[in-house]
């Protein structure tokens, strides 16, 4: 599978553009900002992106997620506990500074259970409250890789002290799906380095068995 992974806007949300190699279809993952540019990768490798995918409504995730739309047609994807949530851009683009990105718009709700699929590479859905209410991560299972939003960092995780954020509900959703994930997996955090669950299990001061 075609993978790209850059940092996009003033927090450095990092963006994926998931595609699949034979069908030239695609997925993109978190366009916070910097759409040029998103448009630029997708034409490089020649694709056309069929899905918007959204892992929470935190404005560097979802700020150029209507741009993107306007742009190649596809649907934007978000889970409904955060609907809520991106009724708030507005305050959200104040406190960082930002310019409103405008209303955003969901066409689907999806939650655990779903797949979203690209082409023939297929993402399972896993509902992983507690950043935010609706965050969710993707996993890969054929290249055993997960986009794992804001929940999971490298050697951190999302923090729980914004609107609508939870300790216990993030330590619920980790401890639950996203550490039942195999070790090799590859984790790609919504900001800073790529880690694996092995590291995390091993590492991570958040999950280390206290
Ligand atoms: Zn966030």
């Amino acid at each position: 599978m075609i993978h790209e992974i850059f940092p996009v806007g003033v927090l450095q949300c990092n963006c994926s553009v998931v595609g699949d190699e034979q069908t030239r279809e695609a997925m993109v993952i978190d366009p916070g900002d910097e759409i040029d540019h998103i448009l630029e990768i997708v034409q490089k490798h020649g694709l056309k992106v069929t899905q918007i995918v959204i892992t929470h409504a935190h404005i560097d995730h979802v700020g150029g997620a209507m741009k993107l739309k306007q742009a190649t047609g596809a649907p934007i994807l978000l889970n409904q506990n955060d609907y809520a949530l991106l009724k708030m851009l507005d305050m959200q683009a104040a406190w960082i500074g930002m310019q409103t990105p405008g209303a955003v718009t969901i066409d689907q709700s999806v939650s655990t259970g779903a797949k979203i699929a690209a082409g023939n590479i297929v993402a399972d859905v896993l509902h992983t409250p507690g950043h935010t209410e609706g965050s969710i991560c993707l996993y890969f299972e054929a290249d055993k890789k997960l986009i794992a939003g804001d929940t999971l960092f490298a050697g951190s995780i999302g923090r729980t002290d914004l609107p609508g954020g939870s300790y216990e509900k993030i330590m619920r959703s980790l401890h639950g799906p996203v550490m039942a994930l195999p070790d090799e997996t590859i984790v790609v955090p919504g900001h800073g380095p790529l880690t694996t669950i092995g590291e995390e299990r091993e590492c991570n001061p958040f999950l280390i068995a206290g």
